[in-house]
């Protein structure tokens, strides 16, 4: 990303190009894909990119198919396997009456992918890689499967439609489950794969593309975290030099707290680069944290609109200077544990504890999502990641002492007033409180 923020967006015959971006739940059923197409019927004279989550909930099973593929349970993996297929098959037959129609034969055939590769792994333990290497070429899948729906779907609709692979457009290096961008490979093959085809094109076409995906030098499909068809939308809006991505969502915009938990929540007209920084960083699930630099860096203006009202406002994310948010923003991250540390000896928490600390964090890739030092101990409260976490506190174990209480939460208040506290911590016992002047974060049970 060198360009500095100044650069100049594409234009073909005057028109911008749009990236679209719609997620699990905008293609959950067969309601769902006829939605999409309503939204883009409405844009026919625009060129537009898209980008497709998994459908649904398809991600969460297919990573328990791959639990049951890596603990070797071939009785479950098949009934994981076959529900995901069940619930794929249900969509197709809804969209497509003509059991001739070519989707059919293409889905099949990704599904034989997928079950050819278990079954490889399953049969020669050397065709098993790491644990995070499977996730991607097995997870991935998702995408794949809903791209080839909605591009067969919006073609047999009239909206004329490409899919490209997102494996030949995002290259990343080999850090599966969370890959780094090149971007400048991925610039290149997207000024080489998709402009021109968008530019041959009248503007009535949609170039569609999975989310999520990637691939590295070797070829083998890479994923960008969970969450992150986010990011490949600002990826490709960025280097498509668009001026404006939509992420298409289930809530009417960025609201200031998860209407699951609490009632009446205001939405968000207009926010900065840097405040959708600090919502996505601290948890809130609205937008990938990793989405908003690429589009802060050339000026890309990031919108979150409801595909159940499209001509609803919902909220703009762009260039704003200050904060102009006046009221509390609530983010809750559940299931946390907060662990404290300290030396045995009862020495005093130094320099080279906290760099051993943070180290051992680093190693079990596990993010400290607050922490607070004294003098004889450090705090710190984490995600309770069941895979990682008996380790991480084994091997801590080694060298300090250490306590931990479980099933916390954690609030994270942007532009909190004393009223919101209250309303958070009421009837609830606070283990941990720390203010600076635009946020508070507190751990409470
Ligand atoms: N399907 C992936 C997930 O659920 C990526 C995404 O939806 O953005 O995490
Ligand atoms: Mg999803």
């Amino acid at each position: 990303m060198a360009d500095g923020g100044w650069r100049l967006f594409s234009t073909f015959a005057g028109m911008e190009i749009k990236v679209f971006k719609f997620g699990g739940a905008s293609v959950n059923s067969a309601a769902g894909y006829r939605n999409v197409f309503r939204i883009l019927k409405k844009y026919n004279k625009t060129s537009i990119m898209v980008v497709v989550s998994a459908m649904g909930k398809t991600t969460n099973a297919l990573e328990v198919v791959l639990k049951h593929y890596i603990a070797n349970e071939p009785l479950e993996l098949i009934e994981a396997f076959t529900a995901i297929y069940n619930t794929h098959l249900t969509v197709i037959r809804e969209l497509f009456s003509d059991s001739s129609h070519p989707v059919y034969g293409e889905v099949e055939s990704l599904f034989d992918q997928l079950r050819g590769y278990i079954r490889k792994g399953h049969l020669y333990d050397k065709a098993r890689n790491t644990y995070n290497f499977e996730y991607d070429q097995i997870v991935s899948f998702g995408e794949l499967f809903s791209s080839c729906i909605l591009g067969n779907y919006l073609n047999s609709q009239g909206i004329p439609c490409r899919i490209f692979e997102a494996k030949d457009l995002i290259i990343t290096d080999s850090a599966n489950r969370d890959a780094n961008v090149d971007w400048k490979k991925t610039g290149e093959r997207v000024s080489e794969i998709i402009l021109p085809w968008l530019e041959s094109r009248d503007m009535s076409c949609v170039a569609l593309t999975q989310g999520f995906i990637g691939s590295d030098a070797a070829g083998h499909s890479t994923t960008l975290g969970r969450e992150g068809s986010d990011f490949t939308a600002a990826i490709l809006a960025y280097t498509l030099k668009c001026s404006a991505v939509t992420i298409w969502k289930d809530v009417p915009g960025v609201l200031n707290a998860d209407p699951k938990w609490f009632s009446n929540p205001k939405k968000l007209l207009t926010i900065s680069y840097r405040e959708a920084i600090e919502l996505a960083y601290y948890g809130a699930s609205v937008i990938h944290p990793k989405t908003i630099r690429p589009l802060e860096n050339a000026g890309i203006k990031l919108y979150v609109k409801s595909f159940l009202k499209p001509g609803a406002a919902g909220t703009l994310i762009t260039n704003i200077d200050h904060w102009n948010i006046h009221f509390p923003i609530y983010i809750r991250k559940q299931n946390q544990v907060l662990i404290s540390i300290s030396p045995r000896d009862f020495s005093f928490i130094v320099e080279e504890n906290l760099s051993h600390i943070f180290l051992v964090l680093a190693k079990y890739r596990t993010k400290a999502n607050v922490m607070q030092n004294s003098a004889i101990s450090f705090s710190v409260c984490l995600d309770r990641n069941e895979q990682v976490l008996p380790e991480l506190i084994e091997e801590l174990s080694l060298h300090y002492e250490i306590r931990y209480n479980y099933n916390l939460d954690l609030f994270t208040v942007r532009h909190y007033t004393p009223a919101a506290i209250r309303r958070l911590t009421k009837g609830r016992t606070v283990l941990l409180e720390q203010k600076t002047r635009q946020t508070v974060h507190l751990v409470v049970k």
